[in-house]
C-alpha cells in the first residue's frame, strides 16, 4: 500500500472509517487491482453496489452515452431516463409510483414521510409512530438512525427524531403491543437484516405482519436497500415472502455503482405526497438512471436463476466446512459465522487476494451478481483455507 496516500487520507479525511491497508485503482468485472498491480477477487462489490462488477461494459456504455448528452438538469424538467426507470420498476413490482433520491438513507426518509402523511390524513396526526425491528439498520441520517434498532449507533447523537419504536424480530405480539401503545403510521422491516448479521426473517412472521398491517391500515414498508435489485435471487427479497408491501425503499445495487435511491409506492399511498411535499436536487439524475436501466433490464428470469444457482453452490461449499460454524442469508447475500474472528479472516484473505466484508461478528459475502463461477470457486477455496487454519 502506498504510504503517502495513507498519510494524506488520514490527515484530511474525517476519521469515520477504519480502512484496510489496500489502495484500489481499477478493476474489471469481479477483479480489482491495487496500485502495485496486485489482483483481488471482489466478494464485497462495494457493499452490494457494483451489481455487474467493475466497469461492466454495457453499464459503462449506457452511462457514458448519457454523460455526453446531459449530465443533470434538476427536477424542474422532464428527462427520459428517470421516467423509463420508474416505469421499469413499477412494471416489475406492481408498485405505482417512484421517488428517486441518492442513497439508502434518503429512500427510507422518503418512505417515512409517505407513511406519516398517509396516516395523518386518514387517522389523524397522532398516528405518527414508525415501528422497526431490533437489530435493524436503516441508515445514518438522524431520522434513519432513529429507525435503526441498534442502541450503539444512537448514543452520541441524541436527541434523534422522535416517534420510533423497536420490536424483537419474529415477535408479532410485541409488535402489536407497540402499535397499541403508540398510534402507528408504518412498520419498516428488512427481509434479511444485513448490517445486523445477515439474518433472514421467518416467512410466517412476515406474512402475519403483512396481514396485521392490512387489517389495521398501517403501511408495511420494506427496506430493500441491500436485499434489492437481484441480490437475493429475485428482483426484490419480499417477492420470496409472498407479501405485497405498501412501500419499498432501495438503493445500493440499483445504480450499478453510481449513487441512486428509489422509493417505490404502492396503490394505497401513491398520491399521498403532492407538489412541494418532498424533493431532491440530484434525485433521478439522468446518468445514474441510464446506468440503472442497463442493470435492471438484464435482470430477467434467466439471470435471476443464475444468481440462485451460484447461491446454491456457495451454501453447499460453506455449510459444514472446517472452521465454519453456520451460514445464513439468501441468494448472493451470505453471512458466515466462523471459529476464527471474522476481522482476522478478512485481513488474511486480503493478503491472499480476496476482498470480503464483515457484518457484526460474521464474514459477509456480497459479490457482483454476475461473478464468474471460476472466480467464485477460487474465492471460496481461499476463504475456506483461511477458516481451516485457525
Ligand atoms: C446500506 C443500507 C442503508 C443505508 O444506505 P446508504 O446509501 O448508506 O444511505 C439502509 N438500509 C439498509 C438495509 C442498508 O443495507
Amino acid at each position: 500500500m502506498n504510504e503517502q496516500l495513507k498519510v494524506l487520507d488520514q490527515t484530511y479525511i474525517a476519521n469515520t472509517y477504519a480502512r484496510f491497508p489496500v489502495d484500489l485503482v481499477s478493476g474489471s468485472g469481479s477483479l480489482v487491482y491495487d496500485a502495485a498491480g496486485k489482483a483481488y477477487i471482489d466478494m464485497g462489490s462495494g457493499i452490494g453496489v457494483t451489481a455487474f462488477g467493475i466497469a461492466d461494459p454495457v453499464w459503462q456504455e449506457a452511462v457514458t452515452k448519457q454523460l455526453g448528452k446531459l449530465q443533470h438538469t434538476s427536477n424542474l424538467y422532464y428527462t427520459e431516463p428517470c421516467a423509463r426507470l420508474a416505469e421499469l420498476l413499477c412494471k416489475r413490482t406492481g408498485m405505482k409510483k417512484v421517488f428517486f433520491s441518492n442513497s439508502g438513507a434518503e429512500s427510507n426518509e422518503c418512505a417515512i414521510k409517505f407513511a406519516r402523511k398517509y396516516a395523518a390524513e386518514k387517522k389523524g396526526a397522532a398516528y405518527s409512530a414508525i415501528i422497526t425491528l431490533e437489530n435493524s439498520f436503516h441508515g445514518r441520517t438522524l431520522t434513519t438512525l432513529a429507525a435503526t434498532g441498534q442502541a450503539h449507533y444512537h448514543e452520541l447523537f441524541q436527541p434523534l427524531t422522535p416517534g420510533f419504536y423497536h420490536a424483537p424480530a419474529g415477535d408479532l405480539e410485541a409488535m402489536k403491543k407497540l402499535t397499541e401503545e403508540h398510534p402507528t403510521a408504518g412498520i419498516l422491516i428488512e427481509c434479511i437484516q444485513g448490517e445486523g448479521g445477515v439474518i433472514p426473517l421467518e416467512k410466517p412472521f412476515v406474512r402475519a405482519l403483512a396481514d396485521f398491517c392490512a387489517e389495521q391500515d398501517i403501511l408495511l414498508m420494506i427496506d430493500e436497500v441491500q436485499t434489492g435489485n437481484g441480490r437475493t435471487g429475485t428482483l426484490y427479497a419480499y417477492q420470496q415472502y409472498g407479501v405485497q408491501p405498501d412501500i419499498v425503499s432501495t438503493a445500493k445495487g440499483i445504480g450499478g455503482g453510481l449513487p441512486l435511491g428509489a422509493t417505490l409506492i404502492g396503490e394505497k399511498a401513491q398520491n399521498v405526497l403532492g407538489f412541494g411535499d418532498h424533493g431532491s436536487t440530484f434525485g433521478g439524475n439522468p446518468v445514474c438512471c441510464a446506468g440503472a436501466i442497463s442493470i435492471l433490464e438484464r435482470m430477467d428470469e434467466a439471470f435471476l436463476a443464475s444468481v440462485r444457482e451460484k447461491s446454491a453452490y456457495l451454501f453447499d461449499a460453506l455449510q459444514g466446512a472446517k472452521g465454519v460454524r453456520s451460514v445464513s442469508g439468501m441468494g448472493l447475500m451470505v453471512g458466515v459465522e466462523t471459529l476464527r474472528p471474522a476481522k482476522e479472516i478478512v485481513s488474511v484473505c486480503i493478503e491472499r487476494g480476496v476482498l470480503c466484508l464483515t457484518a457484526k461478528d460474521k464474514v459477509r459475502f456480497l459479490p457482483a451478481l454476475n461473478i464468474p463461477m471460476e472466480l467464485l470457486k477460487q474465492a471460496v477455496e481461499c476463504f475456506l483455507a483461511v477458516c481451516a487454519e485457525g
